[in-house]
């Protein structure tokens, strides 16, 4: 097939592809569990779903300006306000179509081909790609220590003159570790020092567990200037549990969202009217759902740690916010993608191998569905790596049962 040299080097996103194969099973009536996916099991606010149906049922469903209607901006802007302590402008603003999409049009703006993005490892999956498409090159590095904690002195080593940026995600997918205020002010500092962007995927910050704290990158450059060379992201997708509406923004300094807004313009024409109103209405309704779903998703979490604490051969560190934990699994399969497809064919549990995140041997079980699925779908994973499983005979049985009926 001729296919371009860069769509070549493009991987499917792991993530997406674990979510069809779970769909597809489940729709075969297959009792798929499903601890792969990262969005939230729980309903859009009903201020957003009011908001796009008013767009929808007025018939007037047209183009917005590429970076977004103001309305949205001025939500956005008072976001930014509110969590990141800084005067915004409309212009300092463009809403696309998810994070994903405002990331990329960023990295579009700033990178030129062969020069490096450098991101901790392990990594969400659409960086190294997102890289690749622009002609770059990814940079993973991983904590010399073997932590989810990435040190400055680790990342500080790769950086060369190529390097044009530095991704950071806190609360991280797919570990859920949130980085020290230290970690931060280095960062910053770094990236200031050696003319690099900063690029802080925030799209977690509202979920971090235990009362630990989520650090503000402004709390380290003060304002948004012309010359400010950080970016922002972030969305409605998690917090919200908004997914498939597909609103995310970016937040940086003027020149480089006008040149965004004119690359999304060729994109996309800019994010779906509806959509955008309905994360106006998400964003100016009641908040009170954000910290049920923190609250939720802490007990999952402190659910899903308990039942790996009793799981020998195991390492799980615990995750301090998001929705996943990376599980160190090496002990019985070290190819994370055998071992995922085995657990979804032999005991039809879903979760992502941690090589499509960096790191071979672990595999990412994301805690966003019921207690129920956590607690059975661990269960089954048990069984199905541990031959002296006291739950063989459990599952066993359970399964004549399905089978029977
Ligand atoms: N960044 C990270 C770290 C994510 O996990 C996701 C998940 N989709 C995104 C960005 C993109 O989110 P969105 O749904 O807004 O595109
Ligand atoms: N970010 C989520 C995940 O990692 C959703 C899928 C995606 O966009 O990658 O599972």
């Amino acid at each position: 097939m001729s296919i371009s040299l860069i769509a070549r080097e493009i991987k499917e996103s792991a993530t997406l592809l674990i979510n069809e194969k779970a769909a597809i099973l489940r729709a075969k009536g297959e009792p798929v569990i499903h601890l792969g996916g990262g969005e939230p099991k729980s309903k859009a606010p009903i201020s957003a779903i009011l908001a796009a149906n008013a767009v929808v049922n007025s018939g007037e469903v047209r183009y917005t300006p590429a970076d977004g209607i103001p309305e949205l901006k001025q939500a956005i802007i008072r976001y930014t306000e509110d969590f990141y302590k800084i005067k915004v402008a409309p212009e300092n603003v463009i809403a696309s179509s998810g994070a994903k999409q405002a990331l990329m049009v960023a990295l579009m703006a700033i990178l030129n081909p062969q020069e490096e993005v450098i991101f901790p490892a392990p990594y969400w999956v659409s960086y190294t790609e997102m890289t690749k498409m622009l002609g770059g090159i990814p940079v993973p590095v991983a904590a010399e220590d073997g932590s989810f904690y990435p040190r400055i002195e680790d990342i500080e080593r790769y950086i060369t003159s190529y390097t044009r940026a530095i991704i950071i995600n806190s609360p991280n997918n797919p570990t859920g570790a949130v980085y020290s205020r230290e970690f931060i002010r280095d960062i910053v500092e770094l990236t200031q020092k050696r003319g690099i962007y900063l690029i802080m995927d925030d799209i977690y910050h509202r979920l971090v567990f235990d009362g630990k704290e989520w650090v503000n990158v402004f709390d380290y450059a003060q304002e948004l200037t012309e010359n400010t060379k950080i970016i922002v992201i972030n969305g409605v997708s998690k917090a919200y549990a908004m997914t498939g509406f597909r609103i995310g923004w970016a937040v940086a300094n003027r020149k480089l969202i006008e040149v965004m807004r004119i690359l999304q313009g060729h994109q996309t024409s800019g994010p779906s009217v509806v959509m955008q109103k309905a994360a106006v209405g998400a964003l100016n309704g009641p908040q009170s759902q954000i910290d049920s779903l923190r609250v939720t998703l802490q007990n999952n979490r402190n659910i899903l740690m308990e039942r790996l604490a009793a799981f020998n051969g195991v390492r799980a560190a615990k995750p301090d916010g998001a929705f996943y934990a990376f599980v160190d699994f090496s002990y019985y399969e070290k190819d994370s993608r055998k071992l995922a497809n085995f657990l979804l064919d032999k005991v039809r549990v879903a979760t992502v191998p941690g090589v499509d995140f960096g790191m071979e041997g672990y595999l990412r079980i994301s805690t966003c569905g019921a207690v129920k699925d956590i607690t059975e779908g661990i269960e089954r994973i048990k069984w199905a790596l541990d031959p002296d499983s006291p739950n063989e005979l459990y599952i066993g049985l359970r399964k004549l049962v399905r089978d029977w009926l």
